[in-house]
């Protein structure tokens, strides 16, 4: 048997995971939810979607009579994903939620709890906590292959937008990204986040306390909500120190870990890979695999032995990630080291 998916959201990003999903060995797409009535069509279409199992965002909780789809994947702006998670997680499905998992720490809590009372499982859709150079990284860390590492620097960003053109107007509505009430926030919550998380995966700690700057902004009108760039450097137990800076003006993908007795990098590093890296020792590079799937498979094969999902996945590690994002702002806007502690 396969888990039968419901894709919450129609954008680009779930067109990657339906492109994941028709490869998969554990999962289907059996259904989706969207505001658009011609997505729906062509979806339908293309996937062999029956009439019965497609939605739109308000008769979605009717979902709950449908014995057919057993797991919703949310794929909508951050700022929707808690809605739709605690509305999936009412109907009786499994829920895995687009990271970041929500705009607040409120949210993730909310979220959670109607997950639990609901008996559902819940998982953010962290795809690098499945590829192989990761999981690498990870173990060079953890097991202090090279010696406790004592400083990282990450960073992701994309030249999404003409940083040079000062003077467009920029409509909000329709650029959730741009718009903090959908986003909540700027390159930080969307691509920063995977700095966040690698520092955390490779150290296998928790930061205790970070510091931010906002980086400059070109176009005052475009980014009157949300930040265009922003640095931060996070503080470990370990005394390890991870800088990180993100951004939706220029292109950056690396990260770099220096430990006591040797180095490891990835240059690109935190994107769709293939990846590429070496370590003080020599090449690191592992073959390329298709992040989507693989991610949907290892989730889809616990759930369908009835079996509980990995911390390092659930609602919980998405709320730390949130919790972290919201301390890097405060340091950003208040100029002032914030303790996580
Ligand atoms: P997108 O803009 O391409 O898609 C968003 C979808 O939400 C669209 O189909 C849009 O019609 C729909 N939508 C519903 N209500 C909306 C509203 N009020 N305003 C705007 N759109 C609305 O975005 P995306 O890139 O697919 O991102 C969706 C989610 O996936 C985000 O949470 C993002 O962080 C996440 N994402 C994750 C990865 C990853 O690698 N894991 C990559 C890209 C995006």
């Amino acid at each position: 048997k396969k888990l039968n998916i419901a894709l919450c959201g129609l954008g680009n990003y779930a067109t990657m995971l339906a492109s994941g999903i028709a490869v998969s060995e554990y999962c289907n797409l059996a259904g989706i939810v969207t505001g658009s009535p011609e997505k729906a069509l062509k979806w339908k279409a293309q996937y062999n979607i029956p009439d019965k199992n497609s939605y739109n965002y308000q008769n979605f909780d009717e979902i709950i009579h449908n014995k057919d789809i057993d797991l919703v994947y949310v794929v909508l702006p951050n700022g929707l994903h808690k809605e739709f998670v605690i509305r999936a997680a009412k109907a009786g499905k499994n829920v895995i939620t687009e990271k970041p998992m929500s705009i607040s720490v409120a949210d993730c809590q909310e979220m959670i709890k109607a997950c639990n009372e609901n008996k559902v499982q819940l998982a953010v859709g962290y795809r690098l906590h499945y590829e192989p150079t990761h999981l690498e990284i990870k173990r060079l860390g953890q097991e202090k292959v090279f010696g406790q590492v004592r400083f990282i620097e990450a960073s992701l960003g994309y030249k999404t937008y003409d940083t040079l053109d000062k003077t467009t107007i920029v409509d909000k509505k329709n650029d959730w990204r741009l718009n903090k009430k959908l986003s909540g926030g700027g390159p930080l919550m969307d691509l920063g986040i995977y700095c966040i998380q690698a520092s955390r995966y490779v150290l296998g700690e928790e930061p205790i306390a970070v510091t931010a700057q906002f980086g400059t902004v070109n176009n005052k009108d475009r980014f009157s909500e949300t930040e265009e760039s922003i640095s931060w450097q996070m503080e470990f137990q370990s005394d390890a120190i991870s800088n990180c800076t993100t951004s939706c003006g220029f292109d950056t993908n690396r990260f770099y870990a220096v430990a006591d007795e040797g180095s490891f990098e990835l240059s690109p590093a935190l994107s769709y890979g293939p990846f590429v890296g070496k370590t003080s020792a020599g090449v690191l590079k592992f073959p390329e695999i298709n992040q989507q799937k693989t991610q949907l498979d290892e989730i889809c094969k616990l759930l369908l032995a009835n079996k509980k999902l990995p911390n390092h996945i659930t609602g919980a590690e998405g709320l730390k990630d949130v919790s972290i994002i919201n301390a890097i702002y405060k340091a950003a806007k208040t100029g002032k080291k914030i303790s996580l502690k």
